[in-house]
């Protein structure tokens, strides 16, 4: 069955993509991943390399049965070089990638943006911000003129949420990124790079936020389609980015949050 829809003709086929920042079915990147597959796309993936997180992201694509699941810590250049070589030895072409990934210690996160401490700053820094600017530099040789970079960004970036902390910082660090490497992937390569912020979704990097849940309620109650977005519609803005429906955007950060950022409540 899922191998009849990966075939199956579709916006993606012939497409091949690298997602990096599945960890289980509830990652933002999987509800990408099932769009893209349903639009026949031959996808690439990676893991961070512990134990536990392989498992549970080999489980998961089992049944696709991909050619490429590869270990790779962002904050390490030499897994960084290793997986894109593995996709230039296996495909010799890639056409979007999808960056799904951020960290900082829950502990920091947690602490007010003041009291952030140098080596989690730096750590959230490296791996939410560092870690797209180093793919892109390693995937544009592989890229084809008109490929796709896509990465998840969130409200905090643009205005303080409390409970966010530096993650909030590395939003919207992450945001003026995609600006930059738009710029420079489109003169050099006419490589579009957009991002989507995307309203609060249940997923294990979430869990380490205080007070989430209450910040679920909150933004269902503010936004104006009165609801928290689904996975499905991350998904379905995940095609449009990566696809060539979305041709002349490029630098751009779509909200799929509901309409939450827009009212002023
Ligand atoms: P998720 O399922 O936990 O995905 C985050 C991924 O980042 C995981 O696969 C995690 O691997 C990976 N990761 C962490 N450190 C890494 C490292 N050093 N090297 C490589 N991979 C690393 O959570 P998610 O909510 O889908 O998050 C995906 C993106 O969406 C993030 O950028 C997040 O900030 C953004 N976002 C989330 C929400 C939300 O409400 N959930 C809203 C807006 C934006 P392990 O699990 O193996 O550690």
């Amino acid at each position: 069955m899922a191998e009849a829809a990966s075939q199956r003709m579709g916006l993606f086929s012939n497409k091949i993509g690298l997602v990096m920042g599945v960890a289980n079915d509830h990652s933002i990147a999987w509800a990408m991943s099932e769009a893209l597959y349903a639009e026949g796309a031959e996808l690439a993936f990676t893991h961070l390399p512990t134990p536990s997180g392989e498992r549970r992201v080999k489980r998961l694509l089992e049944p696709r049965a991909p050619k490429l699941i590869l270990p790779c810590d962002v904050q390490n250049d030499a897994d960084i070089a290793r997986v894109f070589q593995a996709v230039r030895d296996t495909y010799e072409r890639l056409d979007f990638l999808v960056h799904s990934i951020a960290f900082a210690p829950p502990a920091e996160i947690r602490r007010p943006y003041v009291d952030t401490s140098r080596a989690g700053w730096h750590m959230a820094m490296d791996i939410s911000v560092y870690s797209l600017v180093a793919v892109c530099r390693e995937a544009m040789p592989l890229m084809p003129e008109g490929s796709t970079i896509v990465t998840l960004s969130y409200f905090g970036g643009e205005k303080v949420m409390p409970g966010y902390n530096v993650m909030g910082v590395c939003k919207a660090a992450l945001e003026h990124s995609v600006r930059y490497l738009a710029w420079d992937l489109g003169r050099e390569k006419k490589i579009r790079v957009n991002a989507i912020s995307a309203g609060p979704m249940r997923t294990l990097s979430s869990a380490g936020i205080s007070d989430f849940d209450q910040m679920r309620d909150h933004a269902a109650k503010k936004a104006c389609l009165n609801r928290n977005v689904f996975p499905e519609e991350l998904g379905s803005t995940g095609l449009y980015l990566l696809s060539h429906l979305s041709g002349g955007v490029t630098g751009e950060l779509i909200h799929v949050d509901c309409g939450y950022s827009i009212v002023g409540l």
